[in-house]
Order: structure tokens, then C-alpha cells, then sequence
């Protein structure tokens, strides 16, 4: 079968599921939420989706490659139940896809239906991601990934590539000691920043900054763009607080030939180096066509700083002359800042996106978080589903299918609820259900949507 590599640069269940007992339960999904106009829910049910952010396994069972942070080396931390090893979505998942008959998950149904899923992985080979898509209604997903890889392709898979590791180029050990999660994570980033510099068939970084700009940093992103990015993505907010600073150039370059050949730079100093680096990266995404994404949200892991994670902290960048030509994606809605993520909607070039909230959120809940959105600025919000491994007998697939589902589901509900309360009528009701379920991402990505 396909990778289990867990995780995903949001909640990774990592051994929290993993090493869990099977799910149990045995409510299947409703295609209609109650309380949602069924007309409405119709409509938003056969919209063929832009899902803006998952980490969509590619066909290589040894995938490593769907997360730049794949957090299944914290250990064992807390999963929000909707994703919890007791959830009836994985049941539902598993009925809807793979059409399993059982409503329990004991031992002979469950190597019933582990044939089954190898029987069709294997059907289908390289265009199992496709078979996927088909399922759950989505026409177009957005693979954050260090790279793509087989069974992913355009023009149905695009790729958002990651670009923190472009932001550390010195010594990460002092920044690593902050959290004992970070002591885990900086290192990944460190192996990936070599990874770009084998790429360029480069040894050693540059000497200077302006060096390190336009022999890493540029031919990097622009890479990725060749290599047909739509996005860049920031998972910053699992390192660092999402304050980017302005810092002179002057200080910059002093900062990185200080200490680019060696030594522990003061973390003021390495604060200010990011930050300057972090602008430049966002700037030259804007130039190459690219979108920013960032990771805000209230998670995960046990030591996860989610004050550090609140998107009003990009506004100075957001309000950055110098980036408006730059597009930039809140990724996971902000989560518990979610009217944070709102207000920085006024900003023309900031959207937001409903990634894993779609799968740890009620739909109802969601709804109240979309009912707020829409009502102000519903040409700025995607859906997104987060879609990720979560271990064995649990493939990304089956929370694409959660994901696609919850969202049109709370979407349907909090349309009703503004039609109800004569916010909007019906007609309008399904254009923004168009918009953010298709349309509005096909426009910020220049999509060729049919
Ligand atoms: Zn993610």
C-alpha cells in the first residue's frame, strides 16, 4: 500500500494515532446537514472543488516527501476528537470510498476491507491521487510538498513548495533549544535547506547575503516556479513568532556574514535576519507569480506557541507597499484567530483558507467561522481540507474525504443561515458557494478551470 508517513504540517497525529486502536463507530456521513437548505446542500454537493492545502501522499510507498515538518517525531500529543482514534469520520471515510459494508471495525472486517484498499491502490497505480480526486468531488488540489513525485501532476495536482528553510541559514542550535519541539523540528529544516543546496550543486553557503540572495534564495524559488509552484509555503509559525520585522539591509548583511561561516548568533540577530529574509522570499514569490501561504492556526504538538501563530502579526507585512504585488494565503483560517484572519481580509492581496479546521472543527462550528467570512469578503475565502496520512489503514484520501465533506456541509449551513436572515438570497447563496469552493481560487492561482 501507499506511504504512511504521517502528518502534516498542522496536527500530525504522529504516534497519536498511529499506535492507536482502530477507530470505532457507526454513524455514516449525511450528505444533507441538518438545519441546511436541501436545495442549497445539492448544489454545493456537485461543485467540482479547488482544494487550496493538503499533503496529498504521492504513489511512492516510500514517500517522505509531503511535509517540510511532518511532526510524526514529536511523539505521542493530544488530536481533537473529531480526529480521534474513536471518531466515526474514519467509518463514514471508509463506507464512502472503499464501500465498506461493516458498521464496526473488528479485526476480519477491517484485513476485509486492507485487501480491498490494496486491491485498488494497485488498479490504479500512478493514478490513485485522480481516483481520489474523482471521489470526492474535487477537480483541483494544491499539494504542499517538498516536492512532487509520482501519480502528482498538473494540471488536476499543483504544487506549493516550502520555503522556511531558506529563512535559516545559520546556526539554528540556540533556536532549537526554545521548545522541546523545535529541538526536533529545526533540523529538518537544516537538511532541507542542504537539499536546496545540492540542488544548485552547491557545497557551502555564500560568504555574503547579497550572495546568498542570488545564488540560493532567487534560483530556489524560481526552481519551484519552473517546477510549476503556485504557492510558496511558511510553516514559520511552528518555529517562530510571525512578527517579520523590517530590518535594514545593512543590518542583514552584517548579521549574515558574521555568522555565516560558523558561530551562535543572538537570537535578536537571528530574528532580524528572518525577517529580512522572509520579505525578500515574499517579494520575489509576487515577481515569479507565486502565492505566500502561511501556517496560523492553534497547533499542534505539545509545546506549540499558538500566541506566536496569531495572523494579526503579519499585518506590518501585509501592509508592506513594497509586497503588494505579493498574494498571501492565511492557511488554516487562523483557527482560534479566525476574526483576526477576517480583518486582515480588508487587505487586497490577503485570503484565507479553511484547511484543517475542515477536519477538526464541528461543521457547525465551521459555519459560524464561515458565516463571518462571507459575510464580509466572500471573494477571499478557500476551502481547504488538510488532507493528510494519518497512519497505517488511515491514508490521506480518507481525510480528503472528510474534509470535502464537512466543508460543504458548513458552507451549506451558514449560506442558509444568511438567507434565512435575509442577508442574501438564494441565487447569491450558490455563486459564493461557487466562489469558495472553486472560483476564487481559481482566480488567485490563474487556474485554467473549465
Ligand atoms: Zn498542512
Amino acid at each position: 500500500m501507499r506511504a504512511h508517513g504521517i502528518a502534516t504540517c498542522f496536527f500530525a497525529c504522529g504516534t497519536a494515532l498511529a499506535c492507536a486502536s482502530p477507530p470505532r463507530g457507526d454513524a455514516a456521513a449525511t450528505a444533507v446537514p441538518s438545519g441546511a437548505d436541501p436545495a442549497l446542500a445539492a448544489f454545493i454537493e456537485r461543485i467540482r472543488a479547488v482544494d487550496n492545502h493538503t499533503h496529498a501522499n504521492s504513489v511512492d510507498p516510500g514517500d517522505r516527501d509531503f511535509d517540510a515538518l511532518p511532526l510524526d517525531g514529536l511523539g505521542a500529543f493530544e488530536v481533537p476528537a473529531p480526529l480521534g482514534p474513536d471518531s466515526p469520520a474514519w467509518l463514514a471515510a471508509y463506507k464512502a470510498l472503499y464501500g465498506y459494508p461493516h458498521s464496526d471495525l473488528a479485526d476480519a472486517h477491517m484485513n476485509e476491507l486492507r485487501s480491498t484498499m490494496q486491491r485498488i491502490a494497485k488498479e490504479k497505480g500512478d493514478t490513485f491521487p485522480l481516483w481520489v480526486l474523482d471521489q470526492v468531488g474535487v477537480d483541483v488540489l494544491l499539494a504542499n510538498r517538498i516536492a512532487m513525485g509520482p501519480g502528482l501532476a498538473p494540471p488536476r495536482v499543483r504544487w506549493v513548495s516550502y520555503a522556511d528553510a531558506l529563512l535559516l541559514p545559520l546556526s539554528t542550535k540556540a533556536e532549537a533549544a526554545t521548545t522541546p519541539d523545535r529541538a526536533k523540528l529545526f533540523p529538518l529544516e537544516d537538511a532541507l535547506l542542504k537539499r536546496y543546496l545540492t540542488d544548485l550543486h552547491l557545497t557551502k553557503l555564500p560568504a555574503t547575503l547579497d550572495a546568498y540572495l542570488k545564488a540560493v534564495v532567487t534560483p530556489t524559488l524560481e526552481a519551484q516556479q519552473k517546477g510549476g509552484c503556485v504557492a510558496v509555503k511558511f510553516e514559520a509559525a511552528y518555529l517562530r513568532t510571525l512578527d517579520f520585522d523590517e530590518t535594514p539591509a545593512a543590518t542583514a548583511n552584517r548579521i549574515y556574514a558574521q555568522y555565516a561561516g560558523g558561530g551562535e548568533p543572538s537570537h535578536a540577530d537571528y530574528k532580524a535576519l528572518q525577517d529580512f529574509l522572509f520579505r525578500y522570499i515574499a517579494r520575489e514569490a509576487g515577481r515569479l507569480g507565486m502565492a505566500v501561504h502561511v501556517h496560523a492556526f492553534e497547533g499542534a504538538g505539545n509545546f506549540f506557541r499558538t500566541a506566536g501563530a496569531d495572523p494579526l502579526l503579519l499585518e506590518p507585512v501585509f501592509n508592506d507597499p513594497a509586497l503588494r504585488a505579493t498574494n498571501f494565503v492565511i492557511v488554516h483560517g487562523g483557527g482560534v484567530f479566525s476574526a483576526h484572519a477576517a480583518a486582515m481580509l480588508w487587505k487586497p492581496n490577503v485570503f484565507v483558507d479553511t484547511s484543517a479546521m475542515t477536519l477538526l472543527y464541528t461543521p457547525d462550528h465551521l459555519a459560524s467561522v464561515l458565516k463571518e467570512w462571507l459575510s464580509q469578503f466572500p471573494n477571499k475565502v478557500l476551502f481547504g481540507s488538510d488532507a493528510s496520512a494519518f497512519g497505517p489503514d488511515l491514508g490521506w484520501e480518507l481525510t480528503a474525504w472528510m474534509g470535502a465533506r464537512n466543508s460543504r456541509m458548513a458552507l451549506a449551513l451558514a449560506l442558509t443561515d444568511m438567507i434565512r436572515s435575509g442577508d442574501i438570497d438564494h441565487a447569491r447563496a450558490e455563486e459564493i458557494a461557487s466562489m469558495v469552493m472553486r472560483t476564487n481560487a481559481g482566480k488567485l492561482y490563474r487556474l485554467d478551470l473549465k
